[in-house]
């Protein structure tokens, strides 16, 4: 079989380069590796980071396209290819635009949420540039309902609903059962349903179960792929081009060793995303960009706690933020303002203590007492219910330490230095509370205070959970043009390859604007990917 267009992977990016392929009249192919479609995109919040979207004129947001780039080159430590920011910049606005005239995806703004560091030129304090995909109902996909990666825990849940949206994490029992009964979904799957309708209503067919493992070249062009389907080879060719849409190599310890900058223990993805892509690319010759970063997150494993056949990885975000809790290595310390926001602590991690030779603040804890339990619950143990038999707990802070091998003096002084700066209302350490960012993941009864975040640790039993250094995928992977053509190590384009989202070298390299600041970038490129592809020039 020989299509125009091959893509690989069923996630924000293949998505929407297969939508915006199909749109331009290619004959698609659409292939994923996995019996479900939609990637950890699916999974994922499903918020998208668009600066100067058209939401922003009716809610009188001010932005430029000057703030959007100088706040991201004030996060990249000059590694961003100012090019591919411009570009992400310059389309963001007609890549919402194109999803709402031409899918049924609605977008709305989050409402005040921060970017990830307001205080950065350029940043705002206030929102404006991460969307909401609402709810879709999956009732629209009639027998694809059910072949779309779901969170087993918040699908039915829109991302304002969830405690990173601003919500509670519930509803009440009337709402959850009106979206049951139309199989409404928020996040990742609102984000993700309306393009797979698109596609559907334009006869573009995915196929399941389909594991690409090579490509084809001809003449030193890419003119097809050789797939694994149910232990059987079979070879699609490309006229036009082959997306690789694969997703990151968090899922392969042999990659994540070989190119990650520091320890990467914890995948929150789909465990699908195994760095097929990258290695397809490597083998024909791809310049490879960004290789060392993820989009790293906090992480905590829950025993006996699975999804997709894998233990699963539990973001920690809010946890962390809210009043009554620190982080601390095994020296007891605090290491970094826990409030900010996750991509960021990264950077804290990896942090290594050159006399001893060991990362200074891996393993960490993240130490918290009974108020904090009580009121704000703990891993998924609402508010007011015991906290669980996995969490370390001891009846004082001395004899925490020493169950879970800190530093018990090292414990007992952070706290009690902690204690003071939440009296004086000031973290003199690490200035937690004092972004607009710190403040509003915290508690909402206190939203826009320092109190939101900073909360005293003196309530016993106290409590103590390990925290890893995880991700919420890859970003490096064959560097590619503006138009999503992949390069070789001669910065030339690998005629018929192009490569779109996590598989590929970040767009912004290792900045992270603000919530959406992956999907965002995903989104616009995988436009873009797809439509150089469709009209690709050196076809035929
Ligand atoms: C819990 C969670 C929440 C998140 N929330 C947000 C958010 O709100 N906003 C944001 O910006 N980012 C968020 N992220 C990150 C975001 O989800 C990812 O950056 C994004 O989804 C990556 O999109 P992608 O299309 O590149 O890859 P994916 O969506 O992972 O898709 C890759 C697909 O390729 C398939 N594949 C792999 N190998 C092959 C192969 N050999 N052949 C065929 N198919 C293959 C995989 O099975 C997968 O389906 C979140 C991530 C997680 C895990």
């Amino acid at each position: 079989m020989t299509r125009d267009v091959v893509v690989l992977g069923s996630g924000a990016a293949g998505l929407t380069a297969a939508l915006a392929a199909a749109q331009a009249g290619a004959d698609v192919g659409l292939y994923e590796k996995s019996d479900v479609l939609g990637g950890s995109s699916a999974i994922s919040g499903g918020v998208p980071w668009m600066p100067l979207n058209h939401h922003q004129d009716e809610a009188g947001v001010s932005d430029t396209r000057e703030e959007a780039l100088a706040y991201l080159a004030s996060l990249s430590l000059d590694r961003m290819d100012p090019a591919m920011a411009e570009a992400f910049v310059d389309h963001a606005r007609e890549t919402v635009q194109w999803l709402e005239s031409t899918t049924e995806a609605r977008f709305t703004l989050l409402p005040h949420y921060p970017d990830y560091h307001p205080e950065n030129p350029g940043g705002k304090p206030d929102g404006g540039r991460s969307l909401d995909p609402g709810l879709f109902s999956y009732a629209r996909l009639g027998p694809w309902q059910d072949k779309v990666a779901r969170s087993k825990r918040s699908a039915h849940l829109k991302i304002t609903d969830t405690t990173l949206g601003g919500g509670t994490g519930y509803l009440s029992e009337e709402e959850l059962q009106r979206r049951v009964d139309a199989d409404l979904r928020g996040c990742g799957n609102a984000l993700v349903g309306p393009i797979i309708k698109a596609l559907l209503d334009l006869g573009v067919e995915p196929v399941l179960n389909a594991r690409a493992t090579d490509l084809v070249l001809s003449d030193g062009r890419v003119t097809g792929v050789r797939f694994d389907v149910d232990g059987r080879e079979q070879v699609v060719g490309a006229r036009h081009g082959v997306v690789l849409a694969t997703g990151g190599f968090e899922w392969d310890p042999e990659l994540v060793a070989a190119f990650l900058r520091g320890p990467m223990t914890a995948p929150t993805s789909m465990p699908t995303n195994t760095g097929d892509g990258l290695r397809m690319a490597m083998r024909v010759g791809a310049q490879l960009g960004n290789m060392g970063q993820a989009w790293w997150v906090p992480a905590v494993k829950i025993p006996g706690d699975t999804a997709f056949g894998q233990q699963r990885s539990n973001l920690v975000n809010r946890e962390r933020t809210l009043p009554g809790s620190i982080m601390v290595n095994r020296a007891g310390r605090r290491f970094t303002n826990e409030a900010t926001n996750y991509n960021a602590l990264g950077g804290a991690f990896h942090q290594l203590d050159p006399v001893t030779f060991t990362y200074a603040n891996l393993p960490a804890w993240l130490v918290f007492d009974h108020a904090h339990a009580a009121k704000y619950g703990t891993f998924g143990a609402p508010a007011g219910t015991a906290v669980p038999e996995w969490v370390a707990t001891a009846p004082t802070v001395g004899d925490l330490a020493a169950q879970v091998g800190i530093d018990p003096a090292g414990l007992e002084a952070t706290i009690t230095r902690w204690n003071a700066f939440v009296d004086q209302e000031s973290d003199e350490d690490f200035r937690r509370g004092d972004s607009a960012y710190d403040r509003w993941s915290g508690d909402g009864d206190h939203r826009f205070l320092k109190a939101s975040t900073l909360g005293r640790i003196d309530s016993g039993p106290f409590y103590a959970v390990q925290v890893e250094s995880g991700s919420l995928g890859t970003s490096g992977g064959p560097r590619t043009d503006t138009s999503g053509r992949v390069l070789d190590t001669h910065a030339e384009p690998i005629p018929g390859l192009y490569a779109a989202g996590n598989v590929a070298a970040a767009p912004t390299a290792m900045a992270y604007g603000g919530a959406g600041g992956t999907l965002g970038p995903i989104l616009v490129f995988g436009r873009l990917t797809g439509l150089a592809a469709a009209t690709d020039l050196q076809s035929v």
